[in-house]
């Protein structure tokens, strides 16, 4: 019998796993796909990464050497040797997962977990099944695409991010349903390849629950860079046309013309995974959209069953699982363990890059919070002079009475990376004046940061 069974082995239970192991327990880890590492490393964070770089290396080749002196005759690129770069990255990772777990002796089941009872586990596979006993239970299951009625995926022409991380051909017209972070990502990658690319948002606005003003000013330069926006737009249906792949897909749009084009990237946002876990029949409460009830203590209403990650409440983000399953595998353990809600960065890693942590404007409006606004340039920063990227600013809103730093966000250069600075910052409770004091060095990107904090007290040196 194990201490502890996790079912998923994403970034929430491989790591939940790890953690449970190093503190002592005797862990057992069931996953229904070969590879390990969830969505973020097969099919979501880390393959839209490596096309990412890749494409951002050829857009620069193309358009951004030319004003630093490097001259290039014939730019062109091999896309399958761009998916063969990813794919090899994703193998080394999740074979790097699989490693982990054999060297913290973790015990790897195959295949689909559903929960008999607590301290129960029914694994399927194609070969059989076989019942594992636990005392306690972890899901992290994760999520899978969302879909929107009358939206009909043939997992080729109208298809999710799964399929846009490996379409074989660049699409000539790609329609891109949702402007958050996936159709964002990924239709910026296939832009810059050479495809049309539409995004249809049913919302004013793109990047929804990100800063309004770092959403406008993406909006304005993905505009630039090409991508054509479509707000305000209810997709209603979307399916494959004509029997040959070459007869492309149509989307309809409530009370406008419809849209015909060669591929469809669904990406509508994610619903929690718990179909077939057995939760109804040992009494696993979920809320109305689906996701497992937790208490602080990622209890579940049943006891000895545990949840964390995407199928659970709060943003479906690799690090927050991560953050969820270190914390849920030290209170079994322990009997402590904590994650800060409050400082949980979010990265939309186009380029520019579009990062935040903390509250947003909107939010501190809307609680009727008091505070203090400092704003930031790149443009008047000397590394993103060098750099040729002084598109975006830094943005920092602190308490009103307390200066204690309770938003930062960020849009320009290395925003993903530099917004670390800003979610330890918020865990240590630092004010906008201790950001401020701390000595950045120069000449770097992360003094704009810095410039932001000076900003909130009304005294930029470099504005
Ligand atoms: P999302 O929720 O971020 O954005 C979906 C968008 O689709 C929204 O703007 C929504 O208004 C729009 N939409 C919904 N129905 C529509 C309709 N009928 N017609 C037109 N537009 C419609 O979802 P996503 O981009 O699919 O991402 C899914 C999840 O994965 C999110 O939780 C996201 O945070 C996470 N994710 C994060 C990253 C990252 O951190 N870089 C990358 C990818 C995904």
């Amino acid at each position: 019998m194990h201490n502890l069974l996790v079912i998923g082995a994403g970034p929430g239970g491989y790591v939940a796993a790890i953690r449970a192991a190093q503190l002592g327990l005797d862990v057992g880890c069931v996953e229904k796909e070969p590879a390990l590492g969830g969505t973020c490393l097969r099919v979501g964070c880390i393959p839209s990464k490596a096309l990412l770089e890749s494409s951002e290396r050829y857009e620069q080749a193309l358009h951004g050497l030319a004003e630093h002196g490097v001259e290039t005759t014939e730019v062109g690129f091999n896309l399958e040797r761009m998916l063969a770069r990813k794919s090899k990255i994703v193998k080394t990772l999740t074979g790097g997962v699989a490693s982990l777990l054999k060297k913290n002796k973790i015990t790897r089941y195959e295949g689909h977990a559903t929960i008999l009872a607590s301290g129960r586990v029914k694994v399927t596979r194609p070969d059989g099944e076989q019942e594992i006993e636990a005392e306690r239970i972890l899901i992290a299951t994760g999520s899978s695409v969302a879909l929107i009625p009358g939206v009909e995926l043939d997992g080729d022409r109208v298809g999710t991010s799964t399929e846009a991380l490996s379409y074989p051909e660049v699409p000539e017209h790609l329609v891109v349903i949702g402007a958050g972070a996936i159709g964002l990502e990924l239709g910026s990658v296939w832009k810059r390849l050479g495809s049309k690319v539409t995004v249809l948002e049913y919302l004013d606005r793109i990047l929804p629950g990100m800063d309004a003003e770092i959403a406008a000013g993406a909006h304005k330069l993905f505009g630039k860079q090409g991508l054509e926006f479509v707000l305000g737009a209810k997709v209603t249906g979307a399916r494959p046309e004509g029997a040959n792949p070459s007869d492309g897909a149509v989307v309809e749009i409530e009370g406008a013309e419809p849209i015909r084009c060669d591929r469809v990237l669904v990406a509508v946002g994610r619903k929690p995974n718990t179909e077939g876990l057995g939760l109804d029949a040992v009494g696993v409460q979920v809320d109305a959209r689906g996701r497992v009830e937790i208490n602080e203590r990622f209890e579940t209403s049943v006891s000895g069953i545990y949840a964390v990650g995407d199928v659970v409440p709060g943003p479906m983000l690799a690090h927050k699982a991560e953050d969820e399953g270190v914390a849920c595998a030290e209170l079994i353990a322990t009997g402590y363990g904590h994650v800060n809600y409050d400082a949980i960065p979010a990265i939309v890693y186009t380029h520019p890059e579009a990062a935040s942590v903390g509250k947003t404007e909107e939010e501190l409006r809307a609680a009727g919070v008091s505070y203090r606004k400092g704003k930031s340039l790149f443009r008047a920063n000397g590394r993103a002079r060098a750099l040729g990227e002084v598109d975006g600013f830094v943005k920092i809103l602190a308490d009103g009475k307390t200066d204690r730093v309770l938003g930062v966000h960020i849009f320009g250069p290395r925003a993903g990376d530099l917004i670390a600075e800003a979610a330890v910052a918020m865990e240590f409770g630092a004010s906008s004046e201790d950001v401020a004091r701390a000595c950045h060095a120069h000449p770097t990107l992360a003094e704009v940061v810095r410039e932001a904090a000076y900003a909130v007290d009304g005294r930029a040196i470099h504005a």
